[in-house]
């Protein structure tokens, strides 16, 4: 069984604001009537059989929300439901991975991103959703960390890499045949920016010559291991064009939904 959590945060965010309106958008376009529920490995998601969609999740004090996160979390896991979030910011992830890491203590991580998100402190906010991939590894959460998309990287980030031996896939490494496999359980991370800005214009840090949508699901169907969750996070309403992003994001969810079913 799935859950599906809204998560409506932006106060780490570093540049510009939006992000907090985007999981109802991503919802409305994921129950669009103008596509059907399957997922391409023919898992149908009309219905709630195999998911629950939890209530977009209220956090008032934002400043209390990655607790409010991870009891969130927590809760779910504990029911026996591996989780989806749609965020919200990149910042998301180090609450969900704090609960994640209480029940499945030899996690992978797979990371779609432009940027490494790795900095031990960005502007002043060590919880800045340019840091929680160095929240985590600092904190043993992972067993391992493959980062897929980057396009950014710059010294610090990089000593940090190597640091947290993380397995950095850059966009200019990357490969259509790249097939991923674990024996221990996986968790996937999704930020938006990951895609090129041609199929996910809808974020505040676009970064020309990423992942093609068709790209990202292939990687994701392509992964030999057991799915236990994942976030899709960094949708920007305010940046988006005809709603384009929010439409990635709901099919990225359908897919991530198909693959844990099947
Ligand atoms: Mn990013
Ligand atoms: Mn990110």
């Amino acid at each position: 069984m799935i859950s599906i959590i809204k998560m409506p945060t932006e106060i780490n965010s570093s540049f510009i604001s939006g992000t907090s309106k985007a999981p109802p958008i991503i919802k409305n376009e994921f129950n669009s009537e103008a596509t059907n529920k399957f997922s391409e490995n023919g898992v149908d998601l009309e219905g709630m059989d195999n998911w629950v969609d939890l209530e977009n999740l209220n956090i008032e004090d934002q400043d209390k929300a990655f607790q409010l996160i991870k009891n969130v979390i927590q809760n779910e896991l504990t029911n026996d439901k591996y989780c989806i979030s749609i965020g919200g910011d990149h910042s998301i992830t180090y609450p969900i991975i704090s609960a994640y890491g209480q029940i499945f203590p030899k996690m992978n991580i797979v990371h779609f991103d432009a940027h490494p998100d790795l900095y031990e402190n960005f502007d002043d906010n060590p919880f800045s959703h340019a840091s929680p991939f160095a929240r985590i590894m600092e904190n043993d959460l992972a067993r391992s960390l493959t980062q897929i998309g980057i396009r950014t990287m710059n010294d610090h980030q990089q000593d940090q890499a190597i640091r947290y031996g993380v397995n950095v896939i850059t966009m200019a490494q990357f490969s259509n045949d790249l097939k991923l496999k674990f024996v221990d359980p996986v968790y996937i991370s999704i930020d938006l920016d990951g895609l090129d800005p041609a199929y996910a214009p809808g974020v505040s840090h676009p970064e020309p010559g990423g992942l093609s949508t068709r790209e990202v699901i292939d990687i994701i169907s392509n992964i030999d291991g057991k799915i236990i969750g994942a976030d899709i996070v960094e949708y920007n309403p305010d940046r988006d064009i005809n709603n384009i992003t929010a439409v990635t994001a709901a099919k990225l969810l359908k897919e991530l939904m198909g693959k844990i079913i099947k």
